[in-house]
């Protein structure tokens, strides 16, 4: 067996997300859907979120 990388879903779409550093956002796809768990992409447009976020993803552990 070779070391294939892990995978994982996007939370917010579903779609397989690589888990390396190809990924900036993971487990996100996408930097979208990111600001879309967190609630904030009606915000996106508005104004760009500052550096020294990332890091919260202990704080984010809901169960519906
Ligand atoms: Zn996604």
């Amino acid at each position: 067996m070779s070391d294939s990388p892990l995978k994982v879903n996007c939370p917010t779409c579903g779609k397989i997300v690589i888990w390396n550093e190809e990924s900036p956002y993971r487990p996100f796809c996408s930097k979208r859907c990111q600001l879309i768990d967190l609630g904030e992409w009606a915000d996106e447009e508005k104004r760009i979120p500052s550096s020294g976020e990332l890091s919260e993803s202990e704080e984010w552990s809901e169960d519906e």
